[in-house]
């Protein structure tokens, strides 16, 4: 027998026990011999494939390709694996394909070339495998899917935290402007009441001045005491002019709150101005004067209306806040390009705790509540100030005097 080697008892053993497909393969490509697990695996009954061509345990598709290698191998063997880096299939008696991995060896029986294949087949590890790559790729469309879910679903969240951002701030918008309206009607509501309030208190004293002084003229008349008819003419005046400042007060007051008064801007010569102003001052109390001291080549351009309305309640402030007798200075001066006019008395000044509440509306310091007065003034003046871009600031002492300074734009 050619393989004399394979008849010992030894190796038949071990060549039957091996767990792997073993083939060997004379140089011609010629089964020599194949164990139960090689025949097994290719699915030939004992010794079928002996004498067979080992090409013909290959799909027809590689057979050409593989007689040259193995014509390759035969002139150089050596011991190594097959097929590294690509799948390599071998074909069933039935017909059918597996995936087999195979490691070559050789050894020469009495000077003649024998080559050894140990065959696995990996059919169940390439399912596996397959398996596993399946899952992956299903992995991967998954989390591609998931992660365009998510995207859409962010998008849309942010889209609705959007939407809802944008509800809320106009809720707020909505909620604030019926919050500023319900304010505005109050306000109105308290103007009124307060306007009702003053109307009757205000308005009381000068009217019942008006009377009495008015029968007392026709007494006087009848005695023909023209002195005491003078006294009291001079009463009904000055009563009537605080009656006409109340109400141009609420005149003023009125169209400031409608936003209804126009600028008009006319060239001031500042001096004449103030004289003028001083003239018209009829309303101040016996032996008090207006001390003015103003630049003679001071110009202004503003509104003449509203700097003469500011002018003048200071000045009646200063006046109705002093005694008798007592001067009153108007200062003006320029300063970087801006006009200044301090109204300077020695008169009641204002408590120290009351001084920070000057502009509020209808606001009256505690020691002026014997004095007639509205508290609307400032408020008016302080509004007139900012109309013609200017500030108002004021220093005060109690029972020595005040001064309050309005700074304009000199253009
Ligand atoms: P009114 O004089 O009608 O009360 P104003 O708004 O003009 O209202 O003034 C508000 C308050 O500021 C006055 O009630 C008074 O307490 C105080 N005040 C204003 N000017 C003077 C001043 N020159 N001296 C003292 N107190 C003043």
């Amino acid at each position: 027998m050619a393989f004399s080697f394979i008849t010992s008892d030894a190796f038949r053993q071990l060549f039957q026990s091996m767990s792997e497909g073993i083939i060997m393969v004379e140089e011609s490509g010629k089964i020599s011999i194949a164990n139960p697990v090689a025949e097994n695996m290719f699915g030939y009954r004992t010794d079928e494939m002996v004498g067979m061509s080992i090409e013909d345990l290959l799909p027809e598709r590689y057979r050409g390709n593989h007689i040259s290698f193995r014509q390759g191998f035969n002139a150089h063997p050596e011991p190594r694996k097959m097929g590294i880096g690509r799948d390599l299939t071998a074909l069933r008696k039935d017909g059918t394909e597996i995936p087999v991995e195979i490691s070559l060896s050789y050894t020469r029986v009495d000077g003649r070339l024998f080559i050894m294949a140990f065959i696995s087949d990996i059919s169940l590890r390439k399912k596996a495998e397959d398996a596993l790559k399946r899952s992956e790729e299903q992995l991967i469309v998954y989390a591609a899917e998931l992660e365009h879910k998510v995207k859409a679903r962010t998008e849309a969240l942010n889209a609705s935290i959007a939407k809802l951002e944008t509800e809320v701030i106009e809720r707020k918008k909505a909620e604030e402007e019926a919050r500023k309206s319900l304010e505005r009607e109050r306000e109105l509501n308290e103007l009124k009441s307060k306007f009702v309030s003053i109307a009757s208190h205000e308005f009381r004293t000068p009217l019942s001045t008006v009377m009495s002084s008015a029968s007392l003229i026709q007494q006087y008349k009848d005695k023909n005491d023209l002195e005491k008819v003078d006294k009291h003419i001079q009463r009904i005046k000055s009563s009537v002019e605080h009656l006409t400042s109340i109400l141009n007060d609420l005149l003023s007051l009125g169209k400031l709150e409608e936003g209804k008064i126009d600028i008009q801007l006319e060239n001031i010569h500042a001096h004449s101005f103030l004289s003028e102003i001083s003239e018209e001052m009829t309303s101040l109390k016996d032996g008090q004067k207006l001390k003015i001291n103003c630049p003679d080549d001071l110009n202004i351009l503003t509104d003449a209306r509203i700097l003469r309305n500011i002018l003048f309640n200071l000045i009646s402030n200063a006046s109705k806040y002093s005694d008798q007798h007592k001067s009153i200075f108007i200062d003006c001066s320029l300063k970087d390009e801006r006009v200044h006019f301090a109204v300077r008395d020695e008169g009641i000044g204002i408590p120290h705790e009351d001084q920070k509440f000057l502009f509020d509306r209808f606001f009256r310091a505690s020691n002026a509540v014997n004095i007639q007065g509205t508290g609307l003034g400032l408020n008016i003046v302080k509004r007139y100030v900012d109309l013609l871009k200017g500030t108002i600031t004021f220093s005060s002492e109690y029972e020595k005097g005040s001064t309050f300074t309005v700074s304009i734009p000199q253009q």
